[in-house]
């Protein structure tokens, strides 16, 4: 987010916002609020039956003792009620707290993993998680906040003042006086401290980012021995939020002590009234007692306000960022009612499609004309860069085409229920995905309900079975984050035998081959051939050995078609691209 868009946000839209967020709770905030409100002015009955106490007992008869008695129980009772009435309200808060940031996070989680890869691909890992994490701690801190100390204290400020006014006119005045002032300075303050804060968030964001880049990427730090650099870069960042947090608060805590100053003035000030009052026999010492008890409770109160507006101002920034997320377009929209075909044949065409990546000046497609026959072997292939990948994307529908149709069937991608075509096809990725959990439980990712028989025969079909049967525990192994305890070759059978499971109908190897060693790509490739019958099988291949069988031979350049025809046919055009690849791998100039 810009800095521009920073000053845009308005106060009003946050609360608008922070109430939108919270919408599942919005009942029990309802039922809440009023508690609390009541709960506030119950909390007067034990002062106001003291100060009664207090006018009995300097006016003290015997014949009163009886009475007085009553009021010590009934001050014992109006105590007990309103401890009674804060455990309910407690338990409601508590309550409440946790169902908060229970579905705030699963709704996020629920728009990461809908928002689109082209979100993803632009936005750094850690800077996701910290936005989330941030947001929801800010949320739910505030929603906590909110509950029980704004609305209460706000509401104790009101009854006070009321009761205030009522008791005499004087004190009500006396006390108001100084809540403008107040107000005044702790907005200042905040003005000042604002693009201090905005930064520091940027900061932890960016901190997050990076930390997850060095983790993500250790490999390469350690092999390069980089670990201080990125040690101190680290250090840097985080230095920067520390001294961006000092500076803001030591501001803050200087505006305190002007703060501080008011409500001392303040507080003198109804003294000076009360002893004026009592000392012309205008109140009753109880009532000097009782306003004074009301009065130093709102004073601590009108504290409490204005350490709420800075966290107030902490939140609307986290909570803001967040909310962006939540509000990001999935640019890729399922539209309603599309079709889910119970079976598809697996015939594939684009038609005149142009494509450019976001923020990309070129275009990764440019008028695609592409035929990719049902039951048939296609390879892509081309130098790197001529847009292979895209192609394969953009029959998931990762990505709409700025012009031209993606047809499966001689449907338009855009009207198939997203769900409902993804799941015939899948794909064999360059670096194939593991999750941190059994080789077991990563085959039958796509199908968590497969039978121990079903993954072994996958396996088998993947020429993954021995390798497996060599690890220590089999088929519970655990694979570590990203299969990291699994060869180049391994994983790529695990994926293999993955997409075998899924059982699609349309499956693509995207150079599934490319970085193995020669005894790997021999098992991958009989793998890929055991599963290609009766498929669309679309390969995307550098090494043109692994597609000379394919029923049609795709040339892409420059994201343009070159050439199309099988081997016998391209390997005889003179001039051609494929035929000059060609030549080029059987000299071994080129792998
Ligand atoms: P290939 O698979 O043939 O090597 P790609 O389809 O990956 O080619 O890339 C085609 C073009 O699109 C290249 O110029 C590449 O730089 C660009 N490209 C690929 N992925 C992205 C992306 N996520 N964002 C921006 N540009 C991209």
């Amino acid at each position: 987010m810009d800095e521009k868009n920073i000053k845009n946000i308005k106060k009003r839209d946050f609360w608008k916002n922070f109430w939108k967020i919270l919408e599942p709770s919005h009942k029990k905030f309802k039922l809440l609020f009023g508690l609390i409100v009541f709960c506030e002015i119950t909390v007067l009955a034990g002062p106001f039956v003291f100060k009664n106490i207090i006018d009995r007992i300097i006016t003290f008869k015997e014949d009163d003792l009886g009475f007085l008695l009553i009021l010590i129980f009934l001050f014992f009772l109006s105590e007990e009620f309103a401890s009674l009435m804060n455990y309910t309200k407690n338990k409601i808060i508590f309550k409440n707290q946790f169902e908060i940031e229970a579905y705030l996070h699963v709704k996020a989680q629920k728009k990461l993993v809908d928002l689109s890869l082209s979100y993803h691909e632009k936005e750094n890992t850690g800077n996701k998680i910290i936005k989330i994490q941030n947001g929801i701690d800010k949320i739910t801190e505030l929603a906590g906040n909110l509950s029980w100390e704004i609305i209460p204290t706000v509401t104790q400020l009101i009854v006070t003042l009321t009761v205030l006014f009522i008791i005499d006119f004087r004190f009500g005045l006396s006390f108001i006086i100084f809540i403008p002032i107040f107000l005044i300075i702790v907005y200042k303050a905040n003005v000042k401290v604002r693009p201090l804060r905005k930064k520091r968030f940027k900061d932890y964001e960016r901190a997050s980012g990076k930390i997850g880049q060095t983790i993500i990427n250790i490999n390469a730090v350690k092999s390069f021995v980089q670990e201080k650099r990125e040690t101190e870069e680290y250090r840097n960042l985080r230095n920067g939020i520390k001294n961006k947090g000092i500076q803001e608060w030591f501001t803050l805590i200087k505006f305190w002590l002007v703060r501080d100053f008011i409500v001392d003035s303040g507080r003198v000030l109804v003294l000076l009234m009360a002893v004026y009052l009592v000392y012309n026999g205008i109140t009753s010492l109880g009532t000097l007692v009782f306003v004074i008890t009301l009065s130093e409770k709102s004073f601590f109160s009108l504290y409490r306000l204005s350490r709420f507006y800075d966290r107030i101002a902490e939140a609307v920034i986290a909570v803001d960022r967040f909310e962006e997320m939540m509000n990001e377009d999935l640019n890729i929209k399922n539209p309603k009612n599309g079709i889910k075909p119970k079976n598809i044949l697996g015939k594939i065409r684009f038609k005149d499609v142009n494509f450019a990546y976001d923020h990309s000046k070129n275009k990764a497609l440019q008028n695609i004309d592409l035929k990719i026959n049902a039951g048939c072997v296609t390879a892509l292939i081309g130098p790197s860069g001529g847009g292979k990948t895209t192609v394969a994307r953009m029959i998931y529908r990762h990505y709409d085409p700025q012009k031209g149709g993606v047809f499966i069937d001689d449907i338009n991608l855009k009207e198939y229920d997203l769900y409902g075509f993804r799941k015939f096809i899948s794909i064999v990725p360059q670096e194939v995905e593991i999750f941190s959990m059994s080789v077991k439980d990563n085959i039958a990712y796509a199908k968590p309900k497969a039978s121990l028989r079903e993954i072994k025969a996958a396996a088998k079909i993947a020429n993954a079975e021995e390798f497996i049967d060599k690890l220590s525990e089999g088929y519970n192994t655990e694979v570590g984050e990203r299969g990291v305890k699994l060869s180049g070759g391994q994983r790529q059978r695990v994926g293999i035998a993955r997409a075998i499971l899924a059982n699609p109908r349309i499956l693509i190897f995207d150079e599934a081959t490319s970085n193995l060693d020669s005894y790997s790509e021999r098992l991958i490739q009989e793998a890929m051939e055991k599963i290609s019958k009766g498929r669309t099988v679309i390969i995307i291949a550098h090494r043109l050995s692994t597609i000379k069988k394919a029923d049609k031979i795709i040339v892409l350049e420059d994201g343009q078609v070159a050439e199309e025809g099988n081997h016998y046919e391209l390997s005889r055009a003179k001039g051609g691209l494929y035929a000059k690849l060609l030549k080029l791998q059987e000299m071994g100039d080129v792998d």
